[in-house]
């Protein structure tokens, strides 16, 4: 069944900037937010900002989400008198927010037996790629519902291959977070270490990346948002504190251990004071800050 309408539900650094794209490339977009602040962006980007949660679940072909917590995601998923009480048509529901693959999993079943589905199709990109439609997207579920929701995931990324089963996706999000997680305090304490031995963090970071210690936090936030002072990426510490306790916890189920992680997810747990959850996650690299912040 074609997808003419499209749902998106919690816009906000990401989630308006995904409406804004498919309202762009076609879709008629829905959009709702629990704060009606962000009706005002919503409506100036192309798109119908809704205040009625239900009417949007009830009039979209297919639905994205974008919610801070996997809570928020089951709140919306099973709202009474929403999606679960549709029979019109099969509603897939493209699950955004970075979640944990037990609650996708019960969810999707759940969606299932009333006659919908759930993919789980966390992102990589931030707020830039999801107004530019350049995101990477790793998705999880049925290959029947990947191909239903083809169209609105071609029309938010460059990237979203099918990964694999339902909670797939959450999997090799939360691994691509732990990962970036370590190397956001790997890569502020190796500036720090280069501007107390006497060479500049800009000179040291030139360098690095031409050579084997880059990674995507050297080549790109680095030099955007570390060295510039700026520390303005629309990423929250709080959700990336998040991404680390869902890693860990998924560690914990899966009967694996990881010293090093565990003690990075205790430096990223243990630095609200410095960091609180409000501050931009790239904070976490400031390697101008004392070592107390850690
Ligand atoms: P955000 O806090 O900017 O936006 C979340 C929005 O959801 C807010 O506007 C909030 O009012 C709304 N909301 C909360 N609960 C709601 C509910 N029950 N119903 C409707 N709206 C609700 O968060 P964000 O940075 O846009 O992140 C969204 C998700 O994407 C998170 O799971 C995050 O981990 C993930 N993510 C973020 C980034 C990034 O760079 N910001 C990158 C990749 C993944």
């Amino acid at each position: 069944m074609e997808i003419q309408t499209v749902g998106v539900v919690g816009l906000g650094n990401m989630g308006l900037g995904m409406a804004a794209t498919l309202a762009r490339k076609g879709f008629r977009v829905l959009g709702y937010d629990l704060s009606e602040t962000r009706g005002a962006p919503a409506e100036a980007a192309g798109v119908t900002f809704v205040p009625v949660l239900n009417d949007v679940l009830l009039r979209a072909d297919a639905l994205v989400f974008s919610l801070p917590y996997a809570r928020d995601v089951e709140a919306v998923a099973t709202a009474e008198g929403g999606l679960l009480t549709r029979g019109d048509r099969k509603v897939v529901v493209i699950d955004t927010s970075t979640s944990d693959p037990g609650t996708t999993r019960r969810l999707a079943a759940r969606l299932a037996e009333a006659g919908h589905a759930l993919l789980d199709a966390p992102v990589s990109g931030g707020p830039s790629g999801a107004a530019e439609g350049t995101l990477t997207m790793m998705v999880g579920g049925a290959e029947e519902d990947y191909a239903l929701a083809r169209p609105v995931l071609a029309a938010m990324s460059s990237r979203a291959p099918h990964v694999g089963p339902s909670g797939a996706g959450n999997i090799v999000k939360l691994v691509n977070n732990l990962l970036v997680a370590a190397h956001l305090v790997t890569t502020g304490e190796a500036l720090r270490l280069s501007e107390a031995a006497g060479l500049s963090a800009e000179e040291a970071v030139a360098v690095v990346n031409t050579a084997t210690g880059r990674s995507a936090i050297s080549e790109v936030m680095v030099p955007r948002w570390v060295l510039s002072g700026t520390f303005d990426s629309g990423f929250a510490a709080g959700l990336m504190r998040k991404d680390v306790r869902l890693a860990l916890e998924l560690a914990a189920e899966s009967g694996v251990d990881l010293p090093l992680s565990s003690h990075v997810a205790q430096i990223w747990q243990g630095s609200r004071e410095t960091i609180p959850d409000s501050a931009d996650f790239t904070r976490m690299a400031d390697y101008r800050a004392g070592k107390e912040s850690l």
